[in-house]
């Protein structure tokens, strides 16, 4: 349930209401909106007097929420999350700017990635994505680089000031990914590792949560909620492509109605990969004019310098010249829709 204060209310109010919730063995969540604050508990509520917070002054009322999902909820937060990414450029999702993060599936040498940040800042990118750790379905492929990557994307950060987006495949590699990222990307194929979510969610950083490749909405929304529930509140949800029959022409299939949905049900902002979500790099342009068009709140995709050669996911990555013409034309859309790349 949330506990709506009233316009003006103040903070020992609140901070009662805070006591009072946790003497039932809930816990709070204080969200400060522009206009009130609610208090939003969480836990089993069923059975719990409300009477007592009802009563409480500074209490306008307390209403259930409906969804499963909880914190990730649109009931509990009417304003919009928006989610600095880090870095020295100052992109942020969420907001009316849509930032785009660029770069290889993975982290393959130092030279590789250097020059990838380079060209992708050079064409707009305020992010710069690579996988250190690689979840791969084989296990005799290329598994990444490990600490040796992370060292490599922090010092590509460092030439070009873009934020940090790599993925965290388990616990024991948070502190490492965590000292060096600015943000943590929870990859498809670990979307219901909930021990792992329930661990990043006592982090700091912001997150990048891909929808697992057969979750349904519901199970996203709840990924979410595990991540949230542990008092991390900077969640991206990443529509990256679902399994369909569909086998030949596209390598996942890119359900974009998910976008305007979970802007509906959710305050989080939501991001889209379309390299994944087609897996063919000559999708890859369209998927991001329709992405921007439908309301992303921000891009990630592969790029690379040799798409040919590269070491994982060639056939989606977009070439430095594929890159730059696609973030032209995605700005044309962006104004269309009242939005800035
Ligand atoms: C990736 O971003 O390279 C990746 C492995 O993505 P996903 O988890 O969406 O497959
Ligand atoms: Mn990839």
């Amino acid at each position: 349930m949330i506990v709506v204060m009233k316009p003006g209310s103040t903070s020992q109010q609140v901070d009662h209401v805070v006591q009072l919730v946790k003497e039932m063995g809930l816990k709070d969540h204080v969200i400060v909106g522009t206009e009130r604050t609610v208090v939003a508990c969480v836990g089993d509520d069923r059975a719990k007097d409300i009477g007592r917070l009802e009563q409480s002054g500074g209490v306008d009322r307390v209403v259930p929420i409906l969804a499963s999902y909880k914190m990730a909820s649109s009931e509990v937060k009417k304003d919009r999350t928006v989610i600095p990414l880090g870095g020295t450029l100052g992109g942020a999702v969420g907001g009316t700017k849509i930032p785009v993060m660029a770069g290889p599936c993975s982290v393959e040498s130092k030279q590789q990635i250097l020059e990838v940040a380079h060209a992708v800042k050079e064409a707009g990118a305020v992010a710069l994505r690579g996988g250190a750790f690689k979840p791969r379905t084989s296990p005799y492929s290329f598994q990444g680089l490990a600490e040796e990557g992370l060292k490599y994307l922090a010092e590509a950060r460092e030439q070009t000031g873009l934020a940090i987006v790599t993925e965290v495949m388990s616990i024991d590699q948070i502190p490492a990914v965590v000292e060096y990222a600015d943000v943590l990307q929870i990859g498809a194929r670990n979307m219901q590792n909930f021990n792992l979510l329930a661990k990043i969610g006592l982090t700091r950083k912001p997150v990048l949560l891909k929808r697992g490749m057969s979750a349904t909405l519901e199970e996203f929304l709840l990924a979410a909620e595990y991540i949230l529930a542990g008092g991390n509140t900077q969640v991206m949800l990443c529509e990256r492509g679902i399994r369909t029959f569909e086998t030949d022409y596209v390598r996942n299939t890119l359900p974009l109605a998910i976008v305007p949905e979970l802007h509906k049900r959710s305050h989080l902002p939501v991001v889209v990969d379309p390299s994944h979500g087609t897996g063919k790099s000559h999708l890859v342009p369209d998927m991001c004019r329709a992405s921007v068009a439908c309301g992303a709140d921000a891009l990630i995709l592969e790029v690379h310098d040799d798409p040919e050669h590269a070491m994982t996911d060639g056939a989606q990555s977009m070439n430095f010249k594929q890159f730059a013409e696609m973030m032209k034309s995605i700005k044309r859309i962006a104004a269309a829709v009242d939005r800035e790349v």
